[in-house]
């Protein structure tokens, strides 16, 4: 299996060489050349095996250089060293409404990024050597909060890598800036950006792109890699939950074979979303995908006019991880969408950058329609969702989980077919913290966030992670704070080849 740039399809690189890259010279994503197809007896032969070995066969279909015994130690690593708090990695809880949610979050950092950070390390220091690359990898990651600290969870003391994070200075929970300020490890840093999460990450990429940079890091032996969802080894572990949680569901008798569901994405980035699109092309029964927003609803409007408009009032919500008007992983769909038209790509894409705004043609509108529908919610609704599962059910969910909800409960309510619908819950309610116990009760004047948490813990008894509680006692090791135009000279700065 080979890759393309999604703006240029004559490029054609293996699997290994695209993650160690991590996004295409041309400034385009990897995709891969064909999409491969699972059946109802390959889905059937991965039943009750344990999520490691069930990952190594499906990763085995997308990441063909790599040997059985490779991917083998990889998803051993990432899934089976006692980084997840659940044995099977992911778990799926039963609402009373029905509704159903795939908890992602039992890693490491709380969020479901850690699914796919935690291997993509291991992918990434294996696909160096594959290519021949005997550079230091320099892992440049904007961050809206949670890819942050699972990308420097991930790469901690990685050997032959240095990682690097941009962070939008008042975008993140208290929870989350926290986590990042305290990392402990050798080869990390983090920083804090006088922006939004759009000027991190559009700064990482115009670094990434630059021939300057790229040539002052050669010369010292360095490359930059990406642990963002535009790097492929981001997103290929996603579509494997996905194709994972639809067999967990074939086994404990939720679905039948071949059974259909809908499938709801709290969505920032495009990643998680595509990733589970990527799952329905290679066969999983999701019917319909519904891309749930904040305020942020730019991908909303997409969905319903065809028109992408990043022209716009950024607003910062109680679900900051999707806080983000420029989506990177639509570029991928709309590859696919346009049966891999790069040209029509790399006008769109070039408009975006220029005019912050395209417009696709009603045919491929619709196209998208038949698949997906938008939906966008605000504070106060997230927050009654909130309020709403825990008094039915006495579950926490987060702040992003909850916008999820509000989407699917609202499509399950207008659909014309009732079928089951699953939720990806993506992160752990304990770590926007402030944001729950709002919205399930009052919150004190002048409490800190660890308080929030023992509070929360009394209200419903569900366990504090370790991980969380853990911080209060740690030192705080990054405070740097930088302009976006900045970011280029601090990065010199601090790999020392300014
Ligand atoms: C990153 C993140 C999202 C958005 O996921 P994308 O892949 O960027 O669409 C949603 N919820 C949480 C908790 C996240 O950390």
């Amino acid at each position: 299996m080979l890759y393309h740039s999604t703006r240029n399809k004559s490029l054609s690189v293996p699997s290994a060489q695209a993650i160690a890259q991590g996004i295409a010279a041309d400034g385009g994503l990897f995709v891969p050349e064909s999409i491969p197809e699972m059946t109802a007896a390959d889905f059937n032969a991965l039943k009750n095996l344990p999520y490691a070995e069930r990952a190594a066969r499906i990763f085995k279909l997308y990441l063909t250089d790599f040997t059985d015994e490779e991917l083998r130690e990889c998803t051993k690593n990432a899934y089976e060293s006692g980084n997840f708090e659940t044995p099977n990695v992911q778990e799926i809880t039963k609402l009373a409404d029905g509704t159903m949610l795939l908890e992602l979050w039992h890693g490491p950092t709380c969020a479901f990024k850690d699914m796919a950070l935690q291997i993509l390390p291991h992918f990434l220091t294996k696909s160096i050597k594959k290519s021949g690359i005997e550079r230091e990898v320099v892992i440049l990651t904007a961050t809206s909060g949670d890819t942050g600290k699972a990308a420097l969870a991930g790469f901690q003391d990685v050997e032959g890598t240095k990682i690097m994070v941009f962070y939008p200075e008042d975008g993140v929970s208290s929870m989350q800036k926290r986590q990042m300020q305290t990392q402990e490890g050798e080869n990390v840093r983090v920083c804090a950006v006088k922006g939004n999460f759009d000027d991190c990450q559009n700064g990482v990429k115009a670094i990434f792109t630059d021939a300057d940079m790229q040539a002052a890091l050669a010369a010292n032996n360095m490359q930059f890699s990406s642990a963002n969802s535009i790097n492929w080894g981001r997103l290929v572990p996603q579509i494997v939950y996905y194709v994972s949680a639809y067999i967990t569901m074939l086994e404990q008798g939720i679905l039948k074979d071949g059974e259909r569901f809908n499938l709801t994405v709290p969505t920032g980035n495009f990643g998680n979303i595509l990733a589970a699109w990527y799952a329905k092309q290679m066969g999983v029964p999701i019917q319909h995908l519904v891309c749930a927003s904040n305020v942020n609803n730019v991908l909303t409007e997409f969905i319903e006019t065809g028109v992408y408009d990043r022209n716009r009032t950024f607003h910062a919500t109680v679900s900051p991880s999707m806080d983000i008007l420029i989506s990177s992983n639509l570029e991928r769909l709309l590859y696919h969408m346009t049966h891999e038209d790069d040209a029509l790509i790399q006008e769109w894409f070039g408009k975006l950058k220029t005019d912050g705004k395209y417009e696709i043609p009603t045919e491929i509108a619709h196209r998208i329609q038949a698949e997906f529908s938008g939906s966008c919610w605000d504070d106060d609704a997230t927050k009654d969702m909130i309020g709403k599962v825990f008094s039915e059910n006495g579950y926490l969910s987060d702040t992003h989980t909850a916008v999820g909800i509000c989407a699917a409960r609202d499509y399950q309510e207008n659909a014309s077919e009732k079928l089951p619908m699953l939720v990806a819950s993506t992160a752990n309610p304990y770590k926007f913290g402030n944001a729950v116990l709002e919205a399930i009760d009052s919150v004190p004047a002048d409490i800190d966030e660890y308080a929030i948490l023992d509070l929360l813990n009394e209200k419903s008894k569900m366990p504090i992670p370790a991980a969380l509680a853990s911080l209060k006692t740690k030192p705080v090791r990054f405070s740097d704070s930088v302009e976006k135009s900045e970011m280029p000279a601090y990065v010199k700065a601090k790999l020392g080849i300014a």
